[in-house]
């Protein structure tokens, strides 16, 4: 079937729903298609804008009949490849969000970013298992594993999901959890996209009465020192404390602290469950590690949890990707700075390594295919997405996740595995969970309709 290429041709999916349906000549459909990720423009033959489940069922059956794939976007965080010649899906207009106190969970249609959850959940002293930054959405963020801020005391995102909303690829709404369409429920949480498109997610809320969070900025010239401080460091430390170390390369940017603008900087990030006397004690170590640039760690309100990471808000073009360690060795710390410490000439943003373990080392009650329990570091690379550079930064991305050597360990998330294609993705999982994906997906999508972005066939 050949895609339409004007109005005509998608009179009966303009009939069929109530939000904007957009061709590529049509005004409105370059900002309806735009990403926070510039790096992979989209170029849909026709964006739908959903308002609601019956628009996403309508717009899933109407790309059935013309052969055509779908993809989804709510905010663009992960596009990690471009969406091209299908039907793309924004989800942005389904905004409902419902936090049910006493239960302790809260139910997210698909356009819905964290940082809606974190307000109406603090006032309960409740904290949803968001991201490092709240501008993520919640549907996407938590289908591809969800590892955040309090990831080792709590666990994955996915871990605590109570039930999912969820189009497929024959049109028809499924409300799936551990009771109904089980084996589909297991692969959504941690298989992504490949299933369907989630119209919604009911998911547990957390009690967190004090949280200390904030970042440490450590200068360039004690990289090494902070760097093997942190190896030694992260392992010995209590799941209440979760902690991340990022290399970062900083833009000269007016809006960052004379210190940190255009700089080298090793970031400490830090989220306790606790107060800030222990959260000091626990600190120590790495405040005697090396000088500070910037320490700013203390009492954190959950809606500032973006304090911690400071993730960049505005789009960029980025390109990503990560492997799980058991270990850091010292010598796998002088490969790491080897090739992208300081004196690296190399187009990285960041790289990152979160301490893994605790909650995240554990199945969930309900199992997901969420993988790498046993891991105990994420090692994540992004570069800049800018096309001259791509080869450089694939290469260098290379020689970063291979500095670890036999520390890499099987396993990963959809949500650090970049733009990867169908093989790499599928060998995050051990044969049985591989076939198992597998074997779900020719039952529910036996067509490939959802094919785009991380597609596992
Ligand atoms: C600044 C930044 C910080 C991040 N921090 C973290 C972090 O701390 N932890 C972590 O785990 N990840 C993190 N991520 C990765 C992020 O969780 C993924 O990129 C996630 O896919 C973003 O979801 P989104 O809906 O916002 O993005 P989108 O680009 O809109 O969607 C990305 C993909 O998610 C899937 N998806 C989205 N909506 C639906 C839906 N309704 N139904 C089915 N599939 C859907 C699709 O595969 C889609 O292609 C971060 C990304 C960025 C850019």
């Amino acid at each position: 079937m050949s895609a339409p290429t004007d109005l005509s041709t998608v009179h009966d999916l303009i009939a069929a729903v109530r939000g904007p349906v957009l061709l590529p000549a049509d005004d409105g459909y370059a900002a309806e298609i735009a990403a926070w990720n510039v790096a992979n423009p989209h170029a849909p033959v026709v964006v739908v804008g959903a308002t609601g489940t019956a628009d996403v069922a309508a717009a899933v059956r109407w790309a059935g009949q013309h052969g055509l794939p779908v993809a989804v976007q709510a905010t663009g965080h992960g596009a990690v490849r471009p969406a091209v010649g299908c039907v793309l899906i924004t989800t942005n207009r389904m905004q409902e969000l419902a936090v049910d106190p006493a239960a302790r969970t809260a139910r997210a249609a698909a356009g819905v970013r964290w940082s809606r959850v974190l307000e109406a959940a603090a006032p309960h002293g409740l904290a949803p298992l968001n991201g490092s930054s709240s501008q993520v959405g919640v549907v996407g963020y938590t289908l591809g594993g969800g590892l955040g801020p309090l990831g080792r005391t709590f666990g994955f995102a996915a871990d605590h999901v109570r039930a999912v909303e969820i189009v497929t690829a024959d049109g028809v709404a499924r409300t799936i959890d551990a009771n109904h369409e089980a084996d589909l429920f297991w692969a959504v949480r941690g298989g992504k996209g490949n299933f369907g498109i989630v119209t919604a997610i009911e998911f547990d809320l957390f009690e967190v009465p004090a949280l200390v969070g904030g970042g440490i900025y450590f200068p360039a010239t004690h990289a090494a020192e902070v760097l093997h401080a942190y190896r030694a460091w992260a392992p010995t430390l209590p799941e209440r404390m979760n902690t991340s170390l990022a290399l970062l390369r900083l833009p000269a940017r007016p809006q960052l602290p004379e210190p940190l603008r255009g700089a080298f900087v090793v970031h400490l990030r830090v989220a306790f469950l606790g107060d800030v006397a222990a959260a000091e004690r626990l600190l120590a170590p790495m405040r005697a590690a090396a000088p500070a640039l910037i320490d700013a760690v203390g009492d954190l309100p959950l809606p500032a949890i973006d304090a911690i990471h400071q993730d960049p808000v505005d789009p960029m073009p980025t390109r990503e990707r990560g492997v799980l360690l058991g270990e850091l060795t010292a010598e796998a710390a002088d490969a790491l700075l080897g090739v992208a410490g300081p004196q690296a000439d190399v187009p990285l943003v960041m790289v990152e390594l979160r301490h893994l373990g605790g909650a995240l080392g554990r199945p969930a009650a309900v199992p997901t295919a969420v993988t790498g329990r046993g891991a105990v570091f994420s090692l994540f690379v992004i570069g800049l997405g800018v096309p001259g550079l791509v080869p450089v930064v694939d290469a260098v991305t290379d020689a970063v996740l291979a500095a670890p050597g036999r520390a890499v360990v099987p396993g990963g998330m959809m949500n650090f595995s970049g733009g990867a294609g169908p093989e790499v993705l599928l060998s995050n999982w051990a044969p049985a969970d591989r076939d198992r994906l597998l074997r779900i997906k020719r039952s529910y999508d036996p067509t490939n309709v959802f094919s785009t972005n991380q597609a596992i066939v």
